[in-house]
């Protein structure tokens, strides 16, 4: 996959928000760690919690990432 900022090939891999059990077990609370996605316009809506790991592209020349998260009509939430 080319990178859609700098045409680099990009590295295939996976994402997930760190925290989750390791950090359970270590502070005794569970993170609540999200990654959203605000638009001009729009609310913030979830695309990633802690225990989600969802694959991704990574652009090791100028750090872009991509995501393929499975949530979808996320616009249809905004009417
Ligand atoms: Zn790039």
């Amino acid at each position: 996959m080319k990178c859609p900022q700098c045409s680099q090939e990009m590295i295939a891999g996976q994402t997930h928000i760190g925290g989750g059990t390791a950090s359970f077990l270590f502070s005794g609370s569970l993170s609540l760690a999200n990654l959203t996605f605000k638009a001009p316009g729009w609310s913030n809506h979830i695309l990633q919690e802690t225990s989600d790991v969802w694959p991704a592209h990574y652009c090791d020349q100028c750090g872009t990432l991509t995501l393929e998260t499975t949530r979808v009509g996320l616009s249809t939430l905004e009417k």
